[in-house]
């Protein structure tokens, strides 16, 4: 038998798509993946500790807890869930072949809701187990407003549009912010550039790198080493923020979904639709602005829903 809906994927998109089409007695298969682009099944949530912007918890929610809570309402619902990676799609004629680590299939509809795994630098003490999450992130948005930064030094990796963003967002909690960038000057748009340069509370370490995340349970200081005169100092800082871009987890694809050249799923305006007919995408896979557990929730909710409305027209 052909799945109606198969949904990839494992994050608060794949599991709001799970949820929707359950309900609609769509009888989703969802393949959570196996550590697939290097995330446990539950995606980026995983990942970090305390939630704070995710509606409904008002004390807020640990990461992981809030993703075992989507996996057991989509099974709730019905929803049959593998733990395994789908490798491979067939994307030429419906219904849709897939081959997963130790299965196969067709589905009538695919639901790509498979993330982007945000990149780390391999920096000595950055590493999880040591201070990953306790003081170091790869998200600003989702972490800059935790206490242990309020009114302290923090410090911001990266060269581009985002680490500017962030930078400038931590302002509002920290200060200085330090931004790190290898070369000396900025990847970042010319608007970017003068929001960094001329914001008082942000400080540029020109042509640095860090090379050291110092500090006993939470980070204390990052070593930074100037990369014209090899002179290394530690600065204190109470956070440190990676911005240095994030991966779509779209290789699978093999070319068969258009992407732009970042590899970012492209969906048609307002919809989650791909150049692929019965075939949508939702959450962070297509989505490299926004990147939030709750709009990643809302395009999974509208891909069920597309998918439910193709189901009903191709009859
Ligand atoms: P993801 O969460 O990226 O999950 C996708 C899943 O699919 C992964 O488990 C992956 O292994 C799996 N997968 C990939 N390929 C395959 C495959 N071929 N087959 C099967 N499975 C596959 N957002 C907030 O709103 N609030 C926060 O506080 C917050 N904190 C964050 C902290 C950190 C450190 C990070 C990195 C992100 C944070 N975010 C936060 C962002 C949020 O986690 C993401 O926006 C959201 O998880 C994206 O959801 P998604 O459904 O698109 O997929």
């Amino acid at each position: 038998m052909s799945h109606r809906v198969l949904i990839i994927g494992s994050g608060p998109a794949a599991h709001t798509a799970a949820i929707y089409a359950a309900r609609a007695e769509l009888k989703p298969v969802l393949f959570e993946g196996f550590l697939a682009g290097g995330v446990a099944a539950g995606g980026q949530l995983t990942t970090t500790t305390d939630v704070e912007n995710f509606p409904g918890f008002p004390e807020g929610i640990m990461g992981p807890d809030l993703t075992e809570r989507f996996r057991a309402q989509s099974e709730r619902f019905g929803t049959t869930i593998h733990t395994e990676t789908v490798n491979e799609v067939d994307l030429s004629s419906r219904p849709f072949h897939f081959k997963a680590d130790t299965q196969e299939g067709t589905a009538q509809t695919i639901i790509i809701a498979t993330g982007a795994t945000a990149k780390r630098l391999d920096i000595p003490g950055a590493s999880d187990g040591e201070l990953w999450q306790k003081g170091i992130s790869a998200c600003a948005v989702c972490d800059g407003a935790l206490p242990a930064f309020r009114n302290q030094p923090l410090a911001v990796i990266g060269g581009g549009d985002s680490a500017v963003e962030e930078a400038t967002f931590l302002t509002k909690y920290g200060s200085p912010v330090y931004i790190v960038h290898r070369r000396d000057e900025l990847r970042a748009s010319k608007i970017m550039q003068h929001r960094a340069l001329t914001n008082s509370k942000i400080e540029m370490l020109w042509s640095h790198v860090v090379t050291e995340a110092k500090g006993k349970d939470f980070l204390e200081a990052i070593r930074v080493k100037d990369l014209k005169t090899d002179e290394e100092r530690d600065v204190p800082v109470a956070g440190l923020f990676f911005a240095i871009g994030h991966t779509p987890n779209t290789a699978f694809l093999n070319g068969q979904i258009d992407t732009d050249e970042q590899g970012y799923i492209i969906t048609k305006p307002d919809s989650t639709a791909t150049n692929v007919p019965g075939v949508f995408a939702a959450g962070d896979a297509q989505d490299k602005k926004w990147r939030q557990a709750v709009t990643a929730a809302g395009t999974g909710c509208m891909a069920a829903l597309e998918a439910e409305h193709f189901l009903t027209a191709q009859g």
